[in-house]
């Protein structure tokens, strides 16, 4: 999938509505639309990348304020404390739909593994 069709660039480039909860440089964080849990927001690099198979391809700050983005969005939504799953799905048996690199930030309910 190229950039101009990828629904995730087109949040980034404000060319589709999203629900923002974190705009940085690099990094954007919106909530899902499909909404599993109370808290669901997205957290995504603005770089295109499909999947943690391409992660090498941004630089290791972007890969860090991922990590800190989600969690910075976690207190934000102010479930830190009660905690919060952070889940990146990755292929066909992870159900990944979106093949723009994301992570899903969700709590606000005692959440099951897988
Ligand atoms: P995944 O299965 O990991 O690829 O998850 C894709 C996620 O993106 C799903 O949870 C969708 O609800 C969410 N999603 C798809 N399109 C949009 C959109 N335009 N805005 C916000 N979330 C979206
Ligand atoms: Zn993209």
């Amino acid at each position: 999938m190229s950039e101009n069709d990828c629904v995730f660039c087109q949040i980034v480039r404000g060319e589709m509505d999203s629900e923002v909860v974190h705009d940085e440089e690099e990094v954007l964080a919106f909530q899902d639309i499909g909404g599993q849990a109370p808290v669901h927001v997205l957290v995504i690099p603005k770089q295109h990348i499909s999947s943690l198979a391409e992660i090498g391809d941004v630089s290791d700050g972007v890969a860090k304020r991922l990590l800190e983005v989600a969690h910075e969005v976690a207190k934000k939504m102010d479930v830190a404390e009660s905690g919060y799953a952070f889940r990146i799905n990755n292929g066909p048996d992870s159900g990944q739909e979106v093949f723009h690199l994301h992570a899903h930030v969700m709590g606000g309910r005692k959440l099951e593994m897988p």
